[in-house]
């Protein structure tokens, strides 16, 4: 059985690491790139674009893949619906590996906001020293802020151009509470921005938001293609390849 892992989360490469480890499986797992020196997976691994749906779906026929995984993370919104379209065409069954996400909880301060322009809107009535930690994608959205001072973290440097005033700060996750503690008082942070990611390596942030008082504005989700079964935990994930190959040999 062959099967393909859309990658570039912590819980796909946990994911490949479960399924490599079982005898009879071949993993391939996708990257799109982005990242210069990502962690790679143990199987196989390929990098770059499949060309939109048509093009995965050639790629599915043409390896012989028995079933995909998105993986990816939940606001990489095209090439899920890319796997939803190239599985159907190519009648390859998929699974959605989506981690819950977050939830407020009591003290937190959240603002939810629906895209990140809406969160630029959101920084100049919320603070004035903000941690961004939205990736380094989408910081041209905040370049027009000169009024505030950003601490970007991101595991790549962003290309310009970016908010006049600001200090880069690379690194991946997991991150740990008391290092997320530390980071907001030595930059006296006023305001977190964030992306609704969900999962426990890049959870700590909002705890320290919440125990400084420190109000998050929070993107929500960009909407995720209808139809596609959802597996929120690797075991999830692992035990309906399992079910599937089961299915397969029986
Ligand atoms: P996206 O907007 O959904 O995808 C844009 C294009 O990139 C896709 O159409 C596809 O090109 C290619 N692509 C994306 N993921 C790919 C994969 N795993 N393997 C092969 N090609 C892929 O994606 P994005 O938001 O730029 O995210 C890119 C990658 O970074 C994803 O793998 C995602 O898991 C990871 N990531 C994203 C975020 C985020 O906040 N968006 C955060 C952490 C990690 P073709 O159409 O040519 O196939």
């Amino acid at each position: 059985m062959h099967v393909l892992v859309l990658g570039g989360t912590t819980e796909a490469r946990s994911l490949a690491e479960a399924l490599h480890a079982r005898p009879g499986l071949r993993v391939t797992s996708s990257l799109a790139g982005r990242v210069a020196a990502p962690r790679l997976p143990p199987g196989e691994v390929r990098i770059g674009g499949f060309g939109g749906a048509d093009g995965m779906a050639r790629w599915l026929g043409e390896h012989a893949v028995s079933a995909v995984i998105d993986a990816t993370h939940p606001f990489a919104e095209t090439i899920s619906f890319n796997a939803a379209g190239a599985a159907a065409t190519a009648h390859v069954p998929l699974l959605a590996l989506r981690r819950p996400g977050w939830v407020p909880g009591e003290g937190d301060d959240w603002r939810e906001v629906a895209s990140l322009a809406e969160a630029a809107r959101a920084v100049p009535d919320t603070g004035r020293r903000v941690f961004l930690t939205t990736g380094r994608m989408g910081l041209a959205t905040f370049a027009h802020i000169d009024d505030a001072f950003f601490l970007v973290r991101s595991v790549d440097a962003p290309e310009p151009p970016g908010p006049p005033h600001m200090e880069l700060l690379l690194d991946r996750g997991p991150f740990t509470l008391d290092g997320e503690r530390e980071i907001l008082a030595r930059h006296r942070i006023d305001v977190l921005v964030t992306k609704d990611s969900g999962g426990a390596a890049t959870a700590p942030k909002l705890t320290a938001a919440r125990e400084a008082a420190v109000p998050v504005i929070v993107v929500r989700r960009p909407p995720a293609p209808g139809g596609v079964p959802v597996a929120a935990t690797v075991a999830e994930a692992a035990d309906w390849v399992q079910a599937l190959s089961g299915a397969a040999s029986g």
